[in-house]
């Protein structure tokens, strides 16, 4: 007998069909005398569509009546998830986050989980009950709903398996596992059997869009597995976890692209001391993320700054330095939001030079123009056209997995 915490993401349960098919992976593993704790997400786009409602409503509603009406979602899955189980004549209880004691912050669409108190969880596996729990949801410090921020139910799921030490967390979604590559744009990437939490965070914010960020940190600080596998397809996931073995010696886990970045340039700056002081502790205080940074060699007693932010960011970034042209005396500013980010990433990286030159060899052949370039320990990013991405991950997949 094992305590299991399951994840159903909302494609999982996006329907009845569906809903009934991840009735039965529960009441399977539950039927082999397993412990289970179940988290759900809400159906399909229903959190998209609840957004949707809000804004006929009122576009700058309140963030605290965001999350009160977000946290409906999840709570429809769960009683829905309910019922099918019993109709499947197996013992089970639904649970709202206030329920399970999902203490988090009061930061209300961007909640942070405190302290998980289940007693309650426990006390209903103790009955022998299959335990269904609200995902994405918790309940601040003076008893108000708050969500955990988008994907955030892969976090629940993380924190019910730390809380309730659970022998094996697996998140089920829609694909089979993690990928050397989006297979949607390269056929031929293949499934990992495992990755470790710091190529899954890299892969993760690379876009990679398979196990929600904060969700992987917190099992990598509690060092929890996680088992990513998909609800349709019964093959076995991907294991994330601290190290893994590097059976095919590639050094490279994945590749991945990020489409939803801007570059923005600062021209004929001077150059003196003080000048990436400046922009950067603008940018912060206006809480804008900076990705890539690049300084050229000065000329002229010139020289320029060039960055990447999200997509979303960009405008605002233009208007807050524009707002401080008289002081930071760039001649001029430029922003471009057709770029992509492609990158390769892998934990063997570290201590094996040539990676970086692979990578530029199969762009060269693809004759795929690099702006700008960044690199981490474990992680080597180039900015391109965003019309070369596609491109440029087949051509880069290739040069390290064929
Ligand atoms: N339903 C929430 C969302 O769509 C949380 C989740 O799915 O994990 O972001
Ligand atoms: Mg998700």
């Amino acid at each position: 007998m094992a305590r299991i915490v399951q994840k159903f993401g909302g494609s999982s349960v996006a329907n009845a069909e569906r809903i009934f098919r991840v009735a039965k992976i529960i009441t399977d593993a539950y039927a082999k005398g397993n412990e289970m704790c179940v988290v759900l997400s809400a159906q399909g786009d229903t959190t998209d569509d609840l957004i949707a409602k809000a804004e006929e409503i009122n576009p700058n509603a309140s963030k605290r009546e965001m999350d009160m009406l977000l946290a409906c979602g999840e709570q429809m899955s769960i009683a829905l998830m309910a019922m099918a189980i019993e109709k499947l004549g197996y013992p089970v209880v639904s649970l709202c986050g206030w329920q399970v004691g999902m203490n988090t912050s009061s930061t209300h669409s961007f909640a942070r989980i405190k302290k998980v108190a289940c007693e309650r969880v426990k006390e209903e596996l103790d009955k022998k009950r299959i335990v269904l729990v609200a995902g994405f949801q918790g309940v601040d410090k003076y008893g108000d709903v708050t969500t955990l921020g988008r994907g955030g139910s892969d976090t629940t799921a993380v924190a019910m398996a730390i809380a309730l030490q659970a022998d094996l967390c697996q998140i089920f979604t829609d694909v089979d596992g993690v990928y050397t590559c989006d297979p949607r744009v390269v056929p031929e990437a293949k499934k990992l059997p495992e990755i470790t939490y710091n190529e899954m965070l890299e892969l993760a914010s690379l876009g990679a869009q398979v196990l929600n960020n904060r969700s992987v940190e917190l099992a990598k600080s509690y060092g929890v597995q996680l088992e990513v596998l998909s609800s349709f397809s019964g093959n076995p996931g991907t294991i994330v976890k601290e190290v893994v073995k590097n059976v095919e010696k590639t050094y490279i886990a994945g590749v991945a692209q990020d489409k939803k970045i801007a570059r923005i340039a600062l021209a004929a700056m001077p150059d003196v001391p003080g000048v990436a002081y400046k922009v950067f502790s603008l940018l912060a205080k206006e809480k804008i993320n900076v990705d890539m940074i690049l300084q050229s060699y000065g000329h002229d007693e010139c020289k320029d700054i060039v960055f990447t932010v999200a997509d979303k960011d960009a405008a605002r970034c233009e208007e807050v330095l524009n707002a401080n042209r008289d002081s930071l005396k760039f001649d001029h500013i430029d922003i471009n939001t057709d770029v992509a980010k492609v990158s390769v990433v892998g934990a063997g990286m570290q201590g094996n030079p040539g990676v970086a030159a692979k990578m530029f060899e199969a762009l060269y052949a693809a004759h795929i123009n690099i702006h700008m370039i960044s690199t981490s320990e474990i992680k080597l990013s180039v900015l391109i056209d965003k019309e070369d991405s596609e491109r440029a991950m087949r051509a880069v997949h290739a040069q390290f997995f064929q």
